[in-house]
């Protein structure tokens, strides 16, 4: 192994952390036990701020102003348009500041700056707009039933809500989960991941301006077995809806297991990629590197189990390794930087470890498999040959910048080989047979099938998981169905 190279820090962050403090009811404030914690830049390892640590009683706080919010205050009283013009108020602010909360995400996150520029905060603008357009059209229907009866259904807020999001798209997945919430009328406990507290916060003060009112969003960023656990067991609490591990979720479901409260989980994966020999190459090899390296294979949908047909299979991974080796790593906030830091050290020696066992379990690592600088969480590129259904990097999350590269001789051993995996996020199949192309989306078990293409989430298109890759559906118009009860009222006319 070489030794790395010290980290070249080119376009050293220039933004001012502005807020650090607890969202509740409208202020901003520190914890009630006045502990703070670190958040670290994952491309330096330097402290960026301390942050204050919500815990069960601050949590407390945040339910009991939602929850008065939701009963008494004027969210869900409002005019349901005058609700969708401050959450597009509050879209515009984001866009508006988009180049500082672009740099917060890198600093917090790792992440390229062209990727927080590009993705991150502008898909968040976009998804508050979307369900902003939603504000004033979420309506029951009537119902012919049998009898002197007039029925319709109403479709109410399912009241108050706690999300709890991960780090990888910090600020767009508050979004996702923000979004149909107040759209429906809904008061919310957002809670950020430990790691990437920053934008939420800033985003939190962006929509007090935009007028959403005091205790509709609160902010409590903190850890997930004292902030989040709380937050989940809270009674006032009428939702979850979460974003991160299996494991997580299956906690989350014990703890709430003597209760009724609405849960929907956005989990993980283990997406199959799969490129038949009439695929263009090009294109192919163009989108299932996007499919896998995006945001440093920190990707819920990651393409991570390439399936590359055998006659074409030396050729693909030649193409794909010569492309990884060409990435650029560095400084994320230099705009060439294509490839950033991993979130933590958790998360690094993690993926090392698995590149390690890749490499013992006889996978043959084409490109990558180091660390990239002696300083900060990153990995190269990497890319194994030779990959078995049974090893351990083709049949676990990594999370990281991993590519298992697999073997398939025709369409229904491979759409076998791609259900062969607990998880059913997404999938993708590159070819120019349609049939195929319609054979495979209809046969793999998947909550996304991608045809040609990788990696395309718009607000307007559910997504979500099967099997163990989650329950319920995000974004899109299903996206309302988690965060609304349908009342029926039945009339004896
Ligand atoms: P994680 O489950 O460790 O943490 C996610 C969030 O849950 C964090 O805010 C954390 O503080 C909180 N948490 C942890 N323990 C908790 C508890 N006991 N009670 C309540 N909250 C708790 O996941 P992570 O490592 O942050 O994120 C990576 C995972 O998220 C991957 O599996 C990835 O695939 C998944 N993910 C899925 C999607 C999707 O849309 N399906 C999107 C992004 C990430």
């Amino acid at each position: 192994m070489n030794q790395p190279a010290p980290l070249p820090l080119t376009h050293k962050a220039q933004v001012a952390v502005r807020q650090t403090r607890l969202l509740i009811d409208g202020e901003f404030r520190n914890s009630l036990s006045g502990k703070t914690f670190a958040t670290v830049d994952p491309s330096t390892e330097e402290v960026i701020a301390q942050v204050a640590e919500g815990d069960a009683e601050d949590i407390d706080l945040a339910v009991q102003a939602a929850r008065k919010a939701f009963d008494s205050g004027p969210w869900r009283q409002m005019d349901a348009r005058e609700r969708g013009r401050r959450m597009l108020k509050w879209a515009d602010l984001i866009e508006d500041h988009m180049e500082e909360l672009a740099k917060l995400e890198v600093l917090d996150n790792g992440k390229p700056i062209n990727e927080a520029l590009g993705y991150d905060i502008p898909s968040a603008a976009a998804t508050l707009r979307y369900f902003a357009g939603w504000a004033d059209k979420i309506h029951g229907k009537t119902i012919p039933i049998s009898g002197p009866f007039f029925t319709y259904t109403r479709r109410e807020p399912v009241g108050v809500c706690g999300l709890i999001i991960p780090w990888n798209f910090p600020l767009a997945m508050a979004a996702w989960k923000l979004g149909p919430a107040l759209a429906a009328g809904c008061t919310a406990i957002l809670k950020p991941a430990e790691q990437t507290p920053l934008t939420a916060l800033r985003a939190g003060e962006l929509a007090l301006e935009a007028g959403i009112p005091p205790g509709v969003l609160n902010i409590v960023p903190g850890f997930g077995p004292t902030a989040g656990a709380a937050l989940v067991q809270h009674p006032l609490v009428e939702k979850i809806a979460f974003t991160g591990e299996y494991k997580t979720a299956q906690t989350i479901k014990q703890a709430t297991i003597n209760s009724m409260k609405r849960l929907s989980f956005e989990l993980g994966g283990k997406s199959p990629n799969i490129i038949f020999n009439d695929a263009n190459l090009e294109e192919a090899i163009t989108g299932s590197f996007g499919a896998i390296f995006l945001n440093q294979g920190q990707n819920c949908c990651a393409g991570s189990r390439a399936f590359v047909h055998n006659n074409i299979y030396d050729e693909f991974v030649e193409q794909f390794a010569e492309k990884a080796a060409k990435r650029k790593l560095g400084d994320p906030f230099d705009p060439a930087t294509e490839h950033g830091a991993q979130i933590d050290k958790a998360q690094f020696d993690k993926i090392m470890r698995y590149i390690a066992l890749g490499k013992e379990q006889g996978a043959k690592c084409v490109t990558g498999g180091e660390r990239a600088f002696e300083q900060g969480y990153f990995i190269q590129p990497t890319i194994f040959r030779e990959v078995k259904e049974d090893m351990a990097i083709a049949t676990d999350e990594i999370f990281g910048p991993v590519a298992s590269v697999l073997r398939f001789k025709d369409i229904n051993e491979v759409i076998e080989k791609a259900n062969n995996t607990p998880f059913g996020l997404a999938a993708a199949v590159w070819t120019q047979d349609i049939d195929k192309a319609n054979a495979v989306a209809a046969g793999v078990k998947a909550g996304t099938v991608w045809v040609n293409c990788y990696n395309v989430v718009d607000p307007a298109a559910p997504f979500g998981g099967f099997k163990l890759s989650g329950l319920g559906r995000e974004l899109g118009e299903q996206a309302l169905d988690a965060y609304t009860e349908t009342k029926t009222v039945t009339v004896l006319r």
